[in-house]
């Protein structure tokens, strides 16, 4: 679908899901899809190129989130890729939040500092590494209030990334899609023993060329310190998964 004009087309589907968006994050934001839209030409960071398809699959999807972040609160995106969530949180959010975009793939970190630089976004500390990884050091584990992500694994094998970022009473805000139910019931293990607990989710869903996207928000808590042997190597929680 051909879009007129960007910023207006945004600000009016964000509009639609009760997001007000102002001329400088607008203009941010169209700046982000510029550069994203020229570098997915050299490499892969997104396989949607419809101006209305990122506007809806990328940007709406990414604010739906926003409705649930306290913008007091330390941040992490695991496996935040082109900046999904990421990228847009920390433009909503600028000046008040301080976001940590965290993914094991160097070409999409040089893609994000391009994008920081260009922008000057001040609130974003990029790290390249497994999330398995940088959760064992001491700089991250248990040091954010939320962990955000998108698209980047299973719920179980998700959670054993993510729970050990979290502060004990801090939560996990994690995007799925339509078979989030079947997920929750594989990660039931997890949950358990990674002292988390599902305490609410956030269904939603956009339309584009009539099909309709069905999207869900899981809010995780974690309520109790995770045991220092999670997560374990990549080995062991892909061929073993919780
Ligand atoms: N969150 C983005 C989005 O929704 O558009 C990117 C999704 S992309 C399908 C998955 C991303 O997660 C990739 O950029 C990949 O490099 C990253 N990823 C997958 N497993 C990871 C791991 N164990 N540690 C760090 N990054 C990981």
């Amino acid at each position: 679908m051909k879009i007129i004009n960007f910023k207006d087309t945004l600000k009016e589907e964000a509009s639609k899901i009760d997001i007000s968006l102002n001329n400088n994050i607008l203009e941010k934001l169209e700046k982000y899809k510029d550069i994203l839209i020229e570098w997915n030409e050299k490499i892969n960071l997104t396989a949607i190129t419809d101006e209305y398809e990122i506007i809806m699959k990328h940007f709406i999807d990414s604010l739906e989130l926003v409705k649930y972040i306290d913008s007091s609160k330390k941040v992490i995106d695991v496996g935040t890729g082109a900046g999904f969530p990421g990228i847009v949180i920390a433009i909503y959010f600028e000046g008040k939040l301080d976001i940590t975009l965290l993914d094991a793939l160097n070409k999409r970190i040089n893609f994000l500092q391009e994008v920081i630089n260009t922008l000057q976004l001040t609130n974003i500390t990029l790290v390249h590494g497994r999330a398995e990884e940088c959760a064992k050091m001491k700089e991250h584990r248990e040091k954010y209030d939320l962990v955000v992500s998108r698209a980047v694994a299973s719920l179980p094998v998700l959670l054993e990334y993510e729970i050990p970022y979290v502060k004990v009473g801090g939560s996990c805000l994690i995007m799925k899609g339509d078979k989030v139910d079947v997920e929750i019931e594989k990660a039931k293990k997890a949950f358990d023993v990674l002292n988390a607990k599902l305490v609410n989710r956030y269904d939603y869903s956009y339309f584009v060329d009539n099909e309709k996207y069905i999207r869900v928000i899981l809010d995780i808590k974690k309520y109790k310190e995770t045991n220092s042997k999670y997560p374990r190597n990549n080995g062991q929680i892909k061929k073993n998964p919780l």
